[in-house]
């Protein structure tokens, strides 16, 4: 079986070994670029299936990297980005990135957001059903179902649901969300984001204080995760 790609675009030597020596450990094969006018090259030479991406580069903005790699390249990239940069973590997300990691972070919690993330590629494929760990979405019936009893979702928690559910292990920004559902002049309207998820939370979650489908990401927006354990 061929492994999986990985390109890591990152100017720290330090942080650049660590992630080479963990990943290769875990069985992928890595590219690595120190700038991200080599790492574009890379990714058009030999598109890898998940790019893991620093925002602080020495000769591009990782932003404006973002932005070129999404006008052709669809696998699934991850920002790695310093601690309290909300705003450009949002931004990021909002320019098409899958996920973000913020430096330090931990190799278990790297390893778990790739193969969320690579996961989501293999789910794009149509299912009638999407099938979760206790939980199923049924895109034919519009029904979802927890083990195997019926869940009663209004419209607008059920399109909420899906739009989460479809995009597994991503980071969905609050703006985002609220545009998608609710349209483009609800984006300030966070609120109505909170009301619907924890009406979400309260019929699916086995422990709806502790959520194990929808993860709240503090102040950007929220993750579905369809796998536990
Ligand atoms: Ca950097």
């Amino acid at each position: 079986m061929n492994k999986t790609q990985i390109l890591i675009i990152e100017d720290e030597p330090a942080l650049r070994t660590m992630l080479e020596i963990t990943l290769q450990a875990n069985n992928y094969a890595v590219q690595l670029a120190k700038k991200g006018k080599d790492g574009l090259i890379m990714a058009e030479n030999h598109p890898p299936d998940l790019i893991l991406l620093d925002l602080g580069l020495p000769d591009i903005r990782g932003q404006e990297l973002l932005v070129q790699l999404r006008t052709w390249f669809t696998n699934p990239i991850i920002i790695i980005s310093v601690q309290k940069e909300e705003e450009e973590i949002i931004k990021a997300l909002d320019n098409g990135a899958n996920d973000y990691l913020s430096k330090p972070f931990r190799t278990g919690e790297l390893l778990a957001r790739m193969r969320a993330s690579l996961r989501s590629v293999v789910a794009e494929d149509y299912q009638p059903v999407l099938q979760f760990s206790g939980l199923s979405i049924n895109l034919e019936e519009r029904t979802v179902r927890r083990e195997e009893e019926l869940i009663r979702l209004t419209t607008t928690e059920y399109n909420l649901l899906l739009l989460l559910a479809k995009n597994e292990g991503k980071v969905l920004t609050h703006a985002f969300l609220l545009r998608t559902i609710w349209g483009p002049g609800f984006i300030n309207q966070s609120q109505y984001l909170r009301v619907f998820i924890a009406q979400l939370r309260k019929k699916l979650e086995p422990d709806p204080n502790n959520p194990s489908y929808i993860i709240t990401e503090s102040g950007v927006g929220y993750r579905f995760l369809g796998m536990f354990g």
